[in-house]
């Protein structure tokens, strides 16, 4: 590739399913508090990696997950996702998105009328304890790699990128972060990676690369450039997948390509997990199941 190409592995956590939503939910649980016996209430599409890995920490905790899962189609009951979720004991819905917020406070009072403790979590873990988990995760590797100049890390929520973003500010020299969108178009995504910085750093100015020309499709579409960004990235045995990671890999070819990253450069791949949409992504519903959804 012509650079000096490192991968920070978020990929590989010591946690089932690892990815850049148990660093989040852990400064999560860590600030909240979180204990056996309370209830998790939190929202996201039935194959989120977020809703996934709160179904986990509560399992492990012995507290209670309700997932609010939002999806158009009625998804198969047999999904992976959903089978995985039963199995931690994990409650969920499957309403329409207009529906998720009714839903969330309808099962919000329902659990405080039990008496439990229970504490609603946003989306993607797109919280201030989310950032600060990446940010002290940024500081913990640039000061254990010198000469970083470029940080490329895949951007949904921009709660990540916010924290590397702060922590590359932090380090004298510090590298250039680029955010490469798994959806969003720029505005709206580099004022949410504003937002999110604020909420740490309310008096620092960042300046904000999220980068919209390699969304290829939109949210969980893909097309041939994610696809051989995916495929090249396997055949030297790095996992990546369709929905983040290899729309971020596609970024980071293109701009060594295009001469945005030079020659030599040190370079730090921020790998975010995604191994379970790249799974989901290779299965097809079969054409009972197509047909269910459209009845
Ligand atoms: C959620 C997620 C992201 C996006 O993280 P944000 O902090 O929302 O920008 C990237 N990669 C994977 C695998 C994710 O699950």
């Amino acid at each position: 590739m012509g650079v000096q190409l490192w991968v920070k592995r978020d990929d590989l956590l010591p946690f089932p399913l690892a990815g850049n939503k148990v660093r989040k939910l852990a400064y999560e649980a860590g600030a909240a508090g979180w204990c056996a016996n309370d209830v998790l209430i939190t929202n996201g599409g039935v194959d989120s990696n977020h809703c996934r890995t709160v179904a986990f920490m509560a399992a492990r905790l012995g507290a209670h997950a309700h997932l609010v899962l939002h999806s158009e189609v009625r998804p198969s009951n047999s999904s992976a996702s959903l089978t995985l979720m039963r199995e931690l004991g994990a409650n969920f819905d499957v309403v329409k998105s207009g529906e998720i917020a009714s839903t969330i406070a309808e099962r919000l009072s329902h659990y405080r009328g039990r008496g439990c403790r229970v504490h609603v979590i946003p989306g993607g873990a797109h919280t201030p304890a989310g950032v600060r988990a990446y940010v002290a995760a940024g500081l913990r590797v640039l000061s254990e790699l010198d000469g970083v100049d470029h940080i490329v890390v895949a951007s949904g929520t921009g709660a990540t990128q916010a924290g590397l973003s702060l922590a590359a500010l932090q380090v004298s020299h510090g590298p250039r972060v680029t955010g490469v969108s798994v959806a969003r178009g720029r505005a709206r995504g580099e004022s949410a990676v504003r937002q999110a910085i604020a909420w740490v750093e309310p008096l620092k100015h960042v300046e904000v690369d999220f980068d919209d020309r390699f969304v290829d499709g939109g949210y969980g579409a893909y097309g041939n450039e994610t696809r051989s960004a995916v495929q090249l990235a396997w055949a030297s045995g790095l996992p990546l997948d369709t929905t983040y990671t290899g729309k971020a890999f596609n970024g980071l070819l293109k701009k060594i390509r295009f001469g945005e990253i030079s020659p030599g450069a040190t370079v730090l791949f921020w790998h975010t997990g995604g191994l379970m949409n790249y799974l989901a992504s290779t299965v097809r519903p079969s054409r009972s199941e197509l047909a269910e959804d459209l009845r």
